[in-house]
């Protein structure tokens, strides 16, 4: 058995701030990391051209990090239950490190890579990375898993946070001979995107990669942070959030680096507004980390509704509106800007999330797996917990103790987008109809026709009654 340590990467797609690598460069200089393209992953019918796009794009530049470090980042493709454990037994390595994850896949596949490590003899050690607090840490006075999002905050903001983990420094990697037994078990070059069959020609709104992230972390937080509780939820100002969600959900950043940042500018911020912002912020990270803590301690809310009168919706999943909502072409302007905003970018605004999903749910009364499903076709930051809880939120399905939240787009659009920016960036066809108008979505009808624009599909008021009634009758079964 050589020094070698290998270390696996999943969605944490960097060398700095990543304590299973840190943890395995400090056991050995000879450590290689590997990417495992898992047919099982990529091959499912919910993955999004524009994730696999800046996964690829992330992988291109964590190799071009490790040579910089001195070592190589190795590619197979394979279902990692196999390939894992070959190339660790070909190249002799004495252990596997990764972090974990709160998927149940992910869960799942760990499991079964342990045990073939354990077969082929291979020591492993695995690190939680991934969160700021581990799912153990954070447990209620009796020990349970918290399920409402408020008494999770109160405990999580009250713990100390990690510092960033040290960058992998002068490592060495592969010799000659090596290589050629990796490549014997599988090793190959890194494919692009299209090689995998996913074609993305739009820009992404992230540039993949570790520098890249760590650029819009800066800025964000030199510029933007401090406004964040005023500005986030207005959906045509792109520089209102802080669009790391993909940084965050494949680890082209740490999170702990995050949290550093955010206090340092609480340091320098003189203003209760400032203040707030920095705060209001570091609850949406929180909320990132409840949704992933969740989905570790009740695997059941990846396959369907959390609260019981959802579990057997009667819902009417008429699939022409269905596709209606998909291709931005429901007759409400503020729900069509957004679902053309996801259709070119793979990201959608915040508040657009909302309004979209308590539209499909509420108002076309569509199952919320559907729209789910279509998010994660779609979004370039998509991801099990934060969408499957998003849509358990926007359909009352979840743990929210607040439930039948029902948006009425022409209120959220006067809120939100009350001159109808948003609107005319996304729907040009509407470009010329006036501000009051697209704000309420009351169109004339021969000035929809003039555009080209539908007529509503469905009449707002007459679906929440319908919506309300099928509720109480659920409730009441
Ligand atoms: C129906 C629905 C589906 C969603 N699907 C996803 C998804 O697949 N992937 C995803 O990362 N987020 C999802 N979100 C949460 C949120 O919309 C995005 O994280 C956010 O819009 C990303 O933009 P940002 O990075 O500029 O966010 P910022 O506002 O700058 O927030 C900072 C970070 O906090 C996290 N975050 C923010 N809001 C939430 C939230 N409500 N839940 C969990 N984490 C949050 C993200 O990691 C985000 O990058 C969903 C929300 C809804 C309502």
């Amino acid at each position: 058995m050589s020094d070698l340590i290998l270390f696996w990467h999943r969605r944490d797609l960097r060398i700095s701030d990543n304590i299973g690598l840190a943890a395995a460069r400090e056991q050995s200089s000879k450590v290689v990391g590997v990417f495992c393209l898992d047919p099982n992953l990529l091959e499912r019918d919910d993955v999004a051209p524009a994730r696999v796009t800046y996964m690829v794009g992330c992988l291109q530049a964590l190799q071009k990090r490790y040579s910089k470090a001195g070592s190589q980042l190795l590619i197979i493709k394979a279902d990692p239950q196999r390939g894992i454990p070959d190339l660790a037994t070909a190249l002799s390595a004495s252990a596997v490190f990764w972090n974990l994850d709160v998927e149940p896949y992910s869960q799942e596949r760990d499991r079964a890579v342990q045990e073939a490590l354990q077969q082929a003899g291979i020591p492993f050690k695995n690190f939680w990375d991934q969160l700021l607090h581990a799912p153990d840490e954070i447990r209620t006075g009796n020990g349970d898993p918290y399920t409402v999002y408020s008494p999770f905050w109160r405990n999580w903001s009250s713990k100390p946070k990690a510092e960033p983990a040290p960058t992998l420094e002068n490592a060495s990697g592969l010799t000659e001979k090596e290589q050629k037994a990796a490549q014997k078990a599988g090793m190959i070059a890194l494919p692009t995107a299209k090689d995998l069959g996913f074609v993305w020609d739009n820009p992404l709104l992230l540039e993949p990669g570790e520098a890249a992230a760590q650029e819009r972390l800066e800025a964000f937080c030199d510029r933007a942070i401090t406004d964040y509780q005023e500005q986030r939820n207005f959906p045509f100002n792109a520089e209102g959030t802080s669009h790391l969600s993909a940084a965050l959900k494949f680890g082209a950043i740490g999170v702990r680096t995050v949290w550093a940042k955010t206090a340092a500018v609480m340091e320098q911020a003189r203003s209760d507004e400032a203040q707030d912002g920095i705060r209001v912020w570091r609850q949406e990270l929180a909320w990132r980390e409840f949704y992933q803590t969740v989905m570790y301690f009740f695997p059941q809310l990846a396959d369907g509704a959390y609260r019981k009168p959802f579990q057997n919706f009667p819902w009417n999943n008429n699939s022409e509106h269905f596709k209606a909502w998909c291709d931005g072409k429901t007759g409400y302007p503020i729900v069509d800007a957004a679902m053309r905003q996801l259709n070119e970018l793979g990201w959608m605004h915040n508040r657009c999330r909302m309004i979209v999903a308590s539209f499909l749910t509420k108002d076309l009364i569509v199952d919320w797996r559907w729209g789910e499903a279509y998010f994660m076709q779609k979004l370039y930051d998509g991801d099990l917990s934060a969408n499957n809880g998003g849509w358990q939120w926007s359909a009352s399905s979840g743990m929210d103790p607040k439930p039948l939240r029902i948006f009425n787009p022409a209120s959220q659009t006067k809120k939100f987008d009350s001159e109808a920016e948003y609107i005319r960036q996304w729907l040009p066809e509407l470009r010329g109809i006036d501000t009051e108008a697209l704000v309420t979505g009351d169109i004339l009808p021969l000035e929809r026709d003039r555009c080209g624009y539908p007529a509503p599909i469905v009449d707002h008021n007459q679906q929440q009654k319908h919506f309300k009634a099928l509720y109480q009758q659920q409730k009441e079964a």
